[in-house]
């Protein structure tokens, strides 16, 4: 009653009552709940039920909610200022942690959003190349940045609206929108464009059009037609960053970016983006270069201090062979689930972030993950909620695993599953 109560209340002044239109649960159907509080992988709302959450702000809180060290870092920088608008030795230690861990990044900027952060990486591309062209792939989001708003996942594929009003035309003309996974359609776009083309910017692996893997091959030629053309090649690494292994997942990959974008994991549960790539590519930026970039609260102590203290966690204990036991252990159990309930449902997953898709055939693109039954979702998500268990509320979205999860968690989660697959089904 309560969340509905503030549902109600809330969209008088707040339009849609939200403040990020896929927390409106517009998709899904039915009230957002309202938040009270956090705690390790549970969330509480207004009304004081209890849910596993895995949707963990979409993906920042690799080590749950309120993890003691990182609230106790971002309390203790807090009692001594919030912002002053001057350097920091945080953001220094945060840098020098970010470099060190993915070697392509030699200098950093820090941002207050991956937004900013992929916004700069593309205008730094354009002046570093001198060309105008920007190559995404469909179902790749990069924030709300204009220009990237076509064929975008996350809200605006689940809205059925990936080309945003007030985008003109003429910005959204430089973009080249190509198929995720589809190498052959880079070999043509790069023999007939690739001396216009600036930079290429991809998720290395998709997590907005919910979880689609890269196929063999597909990154690499990437790189290598690239390189060829002299454009630039950008990882958005804001979700995978930190989030599959210590460092990028390029590195994973073997593949080296030209530019890489981080936020969410990197700033603790604080507003935070960063962008960074080779030398002579980030001294273009003011006050070295002729690029201007800046911000207020970029690099604000706070976050820098959250994001400081979450990955020295990360380094020390490691926890990412666990995290992907975890989320194993939830894919299997939710194919399982679908085989006995004779429900069509693909689990795809990388490190700690998976999704159910509700799809008789594995999704590899962007078409694939659109022709999902969304409906099916719908019912699967509100029957495990029902059953004390936050999924991401929308189908295309990647639900995500915490160190704060444990066995009892992942049991609970797994009994709702079967429940919620069944009724899904109807
Ligand atoms: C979340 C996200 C962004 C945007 O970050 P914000 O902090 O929401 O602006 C950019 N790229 C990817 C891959 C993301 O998942």
């Amino acid at each position: 009653m309560k969340s509905k109560n503030l549902f109600l209340r809330a969209q008088k002044t707040l339009v849609g009552g939200v403040n990020s239109p896929v927390r409106s649960f517009k998709s899904v159907g039915g009230v957002p709940l309202f938040i009270e509080r956090g705690k390790g992988c549970r969330l509480t709302d207004a009304d004081g039920d209890v849910y596993v959450d895995y949707c963990l702000s979409w993906g920042p809180l690799i080590l749950g909610h309120c993890h003691p060290q990182v609230t106790a870092a971002a309390y203790a920088q807090i009692k001594k200022g919030s912002s002053y608008g001057a350097p920091t030795r945080l953001e220094v230690d945060l840098a020098e942690a970010i470099t060190e861990a993915i070697p392509s990044m030699e200098k950093i900027r820090f941002t207050s959003s991956g937004t900013e952060a992929v916004m700069s990486a593309l205008r730094l591309a354009r002046a570093f190349t001198g060309r105008a062209k920007v190559l995404k792939f469909a179902g790749g989001y990069h924030g709300h940045v204009d220009s990237l708003l076509v064929s975008a996942g996350s809200g605006a594929a689940s809205f059925g609206t990936p080309d945003s009003a007030g985008v003109p035309a003429h910005w959204a003309q430089d973009t080249l929108v190509l198929p995720y996974n589809d190498a052959q359609a880079l070999d043509g776009l790069f023999a007939g464009q690739g001396q216009a083309i600036a930079c290429a910017i991809v998720e290395p692996v998709a997590a907005n059009m919910g979880v689609v893997l890269p196929e063999p091959g597909f990154l690499e030629s990437l790189r290598r037609l690239t390189r060829q053309c002299g454009a630039l090649l950008i990882f958005d690494e804001v979700i995978t960053g930190f989030r599959v292994r210590y460092g990028g997942y390029q590195d994973a990959l073997g593949i080296r970016p030209d530019l890489t974008c981080l936020g969410k994991v990197i700033g603790g549960g604080f507003p935070v983006g960063a962008f960074g790539g080779k030398r002579e590519i980030m001294d273009l930026l003011a006050p070295l270069g002729p690029v201007y970039q800046a911000g207020t609260l970029s690099g604000n102590p706070a976050a820098m201090a959250a994001g400081l203290e979450t990955l020295k966690i990360l380094k020390k204990t490691d926890p990412y062979r666990r995290l992907a036991e975890k989320t194993q252990i939830l894919a299997r159990g939710i194919s399982a689930a679908a085989l006995k309930k004779g429900a069509a449902v693909q689990v795809s997953s990388a490190g700690s972030f998976f999704t159910a898709f509700f799809s008789e055939r594995p999704v590899c693109d962007f078409d694939g993950a659109r022709a999902c039954d969304a409906a099916r979702y719908a019912k699967f998500f509100h029957a495990l909620l029902k059953n004390g268990v936050y999924f991401p509320p929308a189908q295309l979205e990647a639900a995500f695993v915490s160190t704060a999860h444990g066995a009892r968690d992942l049991d609970l989660t797994l009994k709702a599953v079967e429940t919620a697959i069944g009724l899904s089904n109807k």
